[in-house]
C-alpha cells in the first residue's frame, strides 16, 4: 500500500536520493526545503510523480493538509564549510526544526526518523565508534554549531519517544558520498574530484593522516529504509566502516580520474576529528544491513555525475 512520506530536506543531497527511492516504490513523498544548501534541481525530475514540493524552513510552524505515514527529519547544513558559515540556521534547524518535526509526527501519528550524525562523537577517543559512546565535542568550537544541535535534537527525539509514545528512529550517519553533492560543500570527496578533473592540486588539510569511512549514497538509503522499518527506537550507527587516510583518498581519486594534478597540504581545520571509523555491528546485527558498493564502484559513479556537472553544457 502506498504511504506517505515527508522528507524534510528533501532537496538536499542525501533527501533527494530518498525520495527517489520511496518514489520508485510507488510512494507518495511531500519535500520540504528552503533551499539554503539543497537544490531545486536535484528534484526537478520528480515533477510528473506522486512528488510535492514545499519551500519552507521548518524552523517555522509546518502546516501539510494531508495524512502522513513517516517524516524523515533531514534538513541542516551538513557539510563543515556550510555550517561554518550558516551557525544560526544550523543550530535552529536541528533545534527548533527538529521540534517542528516532531510535534507534526505526534499530531499525525507518524513514524519519525532523525538524520544524526557521527559528529556527535566529535573527534573521538574511542576507535571504531560505537552507539554507546558519548563522544567528545567542544561545546564552543567552530563545530558545537553543529555537533550540539544534533546531540540536542537526539534528546529531544528520545523525549518525545519516551513522554509521547512517538515511535522515533535515529540513524547517526557517517560520512556519505555520491551523486547530488554539491561540487562546492567544501568536502573533501567533491573538493578532491573537482580538483583532479581540472587538474588543479589537490587541497589535503594537515599532513591527511587524518582518517574516514566512506559510505556509498545507495548504501545509506538502503541502511535508512531498514531503519524506518524496524522496531528500533535507539540510535543505530550507519555508514561503511571501511577505513582509510585523507592522503590514501586523494591519491585513489588522482589515479581513478588520471589526472596530473599534485597534492599540496593546507592547515588543518580546528577541531578536526583524527579518526572516524563506524562500529556497524547493531545494524548488522538488527537491521541485518551492511554496504555493499565498493569505493572503486562508488567513486566511479560519482567522478562521472561531476564530470557532467563541470563539463557538460546542457
Ligand atoms: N579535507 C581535506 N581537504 C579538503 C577538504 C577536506 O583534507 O579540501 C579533510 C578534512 O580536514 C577532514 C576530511 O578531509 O579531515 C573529511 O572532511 P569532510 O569535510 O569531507 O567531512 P568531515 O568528515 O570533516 O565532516
Amino acid at each position: 500500500m502506498a504511504k506517505k512520506i515527508l522528507i524534510t530536506g528533501g532537496a538536499g543531497f542525501i533527501g533527494s536520493n530518498l525520495a527517489d527511492f520511496f518514489l520508485e516504490r510507488e510512494h507518495c513523498v511531500i519535500c520540504i526545503d528552503n533551499l539554503i544548501t539543497g537544490s531545486i534541481s536535484n528534484i526537478a525530475h520528480l515533477t510528473n510523480q506522486d512528488f510535492r514540493f514545499i519551500n519552507l524552513d521548518v524552523t517555522n510552524y509546518i502546516y501539510i493538509d494531508s495524512e502522513i505515514d513517516y517524516i524523515l527529519h533531514f534538513a541542516s547544513p551538513a557539510s563543515p564549510i556550510d555550517y561554518l558559515e550558516l551557525p544560526i540556521q544550523t543550530l535552529k534547524v536541528g533545534s527548533l526544526g527538529t521540534h517542528k518535526a516532531l510535534g507534526l509526527a505526534k499530531a499525525r501519528g507518524a513514524t519519525f526518523l532523525l538524520a544524526s550524525t557521527s559528529e556527535i562523537y566529535g573527534d573521538p577517543l574511542i576507535h571504531p565508534q560505537q552507539e554507546n559512546y558519548w563522544g567528545n565535542v567542544n561545546p564552543v568550537g567552530p563545530r558545537g554549531v553543529y555537533d550540539e544541535a544534533k546531540r540536542f535534537a537526539e534528546a529531544l527525539t528520545m523525549a518525545y519517544h519516551r513522554y509521547h509514545s512517538i515511535d522515533a528512529k535515529i540513524a547517526r550517519i557517517f560520512n556519505t558520498y555520491g551523486p547530488r553533492m554539491r561540487i562546492n560543500d567544501g568536502r573533501a570527496i567533491p573538493t578532491f574530484i573537482s580538483q583532479a578533473l581540472k587538474n588543479e592540486d589537490i587541497t589535503v588539510y594537515g599532513e591527511g593522516n587524518q582518517t574516514r569511512s566512506f559510505c556509498y549514497i545507495d548504501d545509506l538509503v538502503a541502511g535508512i529504509y531498514q531503519l524506518l522499518m524496524s522496531g528500533i527506537n535507539e540510535p543505530v550507527n550507519l555508514g561503511n566502516p571501511h577505513e582509510m587516510t585523507i592522503l590514501q583518498l586523494a591519491e585513489k581519486i588522482i589515479d581513478l580520474t588520471n589526472s596530473k594534478s599534485e597534492i599540496v597540504f593546507r592547515p588543518l581545520p580546528e577541531d578536526d576529528p583524527k579518526v572516524r571509523q563506524p562500529d556497524i555491528s547493531k545494524a548488522k546485527k538488527l537491521l541485518q544491513w551492511e554496504p555493499k558498493v565498493s569505493l572503486e564502484e562508488g567513486l566511479g559513479k560519482t567522478i562521472e555525475y561531476f564530470e557532467k556537472k563541470l563539463f557538460d553544457q546542457n
